[in-house]
């Protein structure tokens, strides 16, 4: 099967083409530059894997020409979108990308390569969950839920416009299915934070990608620095991948959302793992009381229906944390 994966050089991407390389699949991947296609390429070590430059996912008819180039494209993995939270315009940088991203992936399947049959989108947690003012402190939530967030208040900060963005992209799919009734069947993954080690080399292991630098971030602290509170969900990159491909193989994931979590995890509990399986690294300790005060009161929720569908267990934050740490330590 050959499969088209937009914003292949990302980081859950990067796994994305890993493991379809891997399951023998060939893969065209968007990038929006020729240095970070071949970069992309040198790092595959793959001649299954080939890119196309899709400079604006914005800009009308993005996709139209990688398409029409390759006729044997039968499922498309839309991963591309702006992960921020930080922007000059929150409504231009990150919002209608997110939203005419996934439209003009949409339309030029429909248009262009109707051979498709499979389209998978990389949605959010941000499109499940309320956060700050929408959180719901006693509502369970799941694959059905929807962040209550109206497009006007996504425009108030950058945070509330990531979270938009994801929703109304997300939204935008669901829409265009309903109305343009195309021939391929769709489905979402909803990751939460995700932490674990890039696909191939770190690039540069100062700076990673905005959810990876949460286990990076607490592994540059210095033995009297205060750990800052992270108190979320996460997942493991790896699952998350696995999920894109599950997503497409699966009949029984049409229309459904994969909702991504594996457990609640914190800044302490990060630390304490790299203290337990690194002690030689002068990082401050973790404490686990303190993981569980600041983890009281999170989100409660259930993905049950996910992980049944998806059918493997997760790994777990001590794994994702371990895994992460090494790898880091081994780049030069
Ligand atoms: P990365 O930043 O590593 O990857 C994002 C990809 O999207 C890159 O290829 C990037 O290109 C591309 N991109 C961003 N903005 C634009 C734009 N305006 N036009 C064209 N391409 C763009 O992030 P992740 O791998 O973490 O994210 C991948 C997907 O997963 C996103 O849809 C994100 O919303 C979703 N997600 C991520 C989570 C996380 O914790 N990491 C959690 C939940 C969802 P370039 O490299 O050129 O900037």
């Amino acid at each position: 099967t050959t499969i088209f994966v937009s914003g292949a050089n990302g980081y859950i991407a990067q796994h994305i083409v890993k493991q379809l390389l891997e399951q023998g699949h060939t893969v065209v991947g968007s990038v929006r530059s020729a240095n970070k296609g071949e970069y992309l390429k040198e790092l595959t070590q793959s001649n299954k894997f080939s890119y196309e430059v899709v400079s604006d996912i914005s800009a009308p008819g993005a996709f139209d020409d990688a398409l029409k180039k390759h006729p044997d494209v039968t499922v498309f993995i839309h991963t591309a979108s702006p992960v921020t939270f930080q922007a000059d315009d929150i409504e231009r940088d990150i919002i209608l990308p997110a939203i005419q991203g996934t439209k003009n992936a949409l339309t030029a399947i429909k248009t262009y390569a109707p051979q498709v049959g499979r389209v998978v989108i990389t949605s959010s947690l941000g499109a499940v969950f309320g956060f700050d003012e929408y959180f719901e402190k006693d509502k369970v939530y799941d694959e059905d839920s929807w962040n209550p967030i109206k497009y006007k208040e996504s425009l108030l900060n950058a945070r509330n416009g990531y979270y938009g963005s994801k929703k109304f992209a997300e939204l935008a799919a669901v829409e265009f299915v309903e109305n343009e009734k195309p021939k391929f069947a769709i489905s979402f993954v909803n990751p939460s934070f995700v932490f674990g080690p890039q696909a191939y080399a770190i690039k540069d292991k100062n700076q990673l990608n905005l959810s990876a630098e949460v286990v990076n971030k607490v592994l540059k602290l210095k033995p009297t620095d205060n750990i800052p509170v992270f108190a979320g969900r996460f997942v493991d990159v790896r699952d998350v991948a696995r999920a894109h491909l599950i997503a497409f193989e699966k009949d029984e994931a049409i229309n459904k959302r994969l909702l991504m979590i594996t457990s609640l995890a914190s800044n302490e509990q990060i630390a304490y793992y790299i203290n337990r399986h690194f002690p030689e690294l002068p990082i401050p300790r973790g404490d686990l009381k303190k993981s569980e005060e600041q983890l009281k009161g999170s989100h409660k929720y259930d993905n049950s229906r996910t992980k049944a569908l998806v059918g493997f267990d997760f790994i777990s934050l001590e794994d994702s944390v371990v895994d992460s740490v090494q790898q880091v330590l081994d780049t030069k």
